[in-house]
């Protein structure tokens, strides 16, 4: 069994159980909120769900270096039983051969343990995903997006809820149906809480049909995924590396692009600057990129460059 199958397979099993720790804890409705900085929130689904994701995935694999948004005291144990256990389908998926005999010294785990905290502050909270991303070499490679709160204004069967995304580059997609977004139309999803100048300025600039003003960069890549987006655009600083790696990883793996906005990837490895600076643009297709690249303004693009080497 090659080492990136048997991560991703097991990143699939703690995904769905932070899931579950993070609607217990909305369900209990202590959550415990910190101010990290200006509209930067941390709960204690955040903290919680990281301490079962790290420490389940440092048991495993003790020698993989695992970087997680939050900062927590490394004292402090998980007060959740850890996840040992492997997802079967995951393990049935061969491995390409270019990542046959990948080391852990090559890897790096990138985690969200949950993205779109304000928005699950807010009762909006199928904008909220769990996100383990997993670099190999600095690329992002596998890309696993956990949902908990997948089709819960529909589903009264609570055992039921929620979702887990994964794809790797060379093998595809599992646990979603990809769709091509409306043709002849222009649909931008874009952030709902963490809006800029640039952003606005950016999208005017694409004259869209329609904006879809949403948290969180999991639940937007899977908005792209699903075709109910062109394009997801983000072109300001604040999003970082834990929200990038797993839908730059899953979006690669069906055809689709997540750049800064210059075009370029990002890199994921253990020394990089956890700030991605250049911003954030996400297709559901490699064909439209540059268009949508080359859409934002030159001067927008100036600004990050310049802000992001002071
Ligand atoms: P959003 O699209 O606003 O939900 O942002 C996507 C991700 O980037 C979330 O994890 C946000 O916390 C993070 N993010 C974006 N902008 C900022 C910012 N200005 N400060 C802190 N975090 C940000
Ligand atoms: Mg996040
Ligand atoms: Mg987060």
């Amino acid at each position: 069994m090659s080492l990136l199958i048997k991560l991703i397979s097991a990143s699939v099993s703690v995904a769905n159980k932070a899931g579950s720790i993070i609607r217990e804890i909305m369900r209990k409705g202590d959550l415990n909120i910190v101010d990290k900085g200006i509209n930067d929130l941390q709960t204690e689904a955040d903290r919680r769900a990281q301490r079962l994701i790290v420490s389940s995935l440092t048991k495993i694999f003790p020698k993989i270096t695992i970087i997680g948004e939050e900062q927590l005291d490394a004292n402090e144990a998980s007060s959740d039983s850890l996840v040992t256990s492997f997802d079967n389908s995951v393990l049935t998926v061969k491995c390409p051969q270019e990542y046959v005999d990948i080391k852990d010294e090559d890897v790096v785990v990138w985690v969200d343990p949950l993205d779109g905290t304000s928005e699950y502050t807010q009762g909006l909270l199928d904008h909220v995903t769990v996100l383990i991303g997993v670099a190999v070499k600095g690329e992002a490679v596998a890309g696993v997006i956990h949902q908990p709160y997948y089709n819960y204004k529909l589903e009264t069967d609570a055992s039921k809820l929620g979702r887990t995304i994964w794809g790797m580059n060379g093998v595809g997609a599992f646990g979603i149906n990809r769709k091509q977004p409306p043709e002849g139309k222009r649909i931008i999803t874009t952030t709902r809480s963490h809006s800029s100048k640039a952003i606005n300025d950016s999208i005017k600039a694409m004259n869209p049909d329609q904006v879809i003003e949403v948290g969180g960069a999991g639940h937007k890549v899977l908005l792209v995924i699903e075709g109910e987006a062109h394009a997801y655009i983000f072109p300001s600083p604040g999003c970082k590396k834990w929200d990038t790696c797993a839908p730059e990883a899953l979006l690669r793996s069906i055809g689709g692009k997540l750049t800064d906005v210059f075009g370029n990837s990002y890199k994921y490895d253990s020394t990089v600057k956890h700030a991605n600076d250049l911003g954030v643009l996400a297709t559901y297709s490699a064909a439209v990129h540059d268009w949508y690249c080359n859409a934002i303004p030159e001067e927008v693009k100036i600004n990050l460059l310049h802000k992001s080497n002071m």
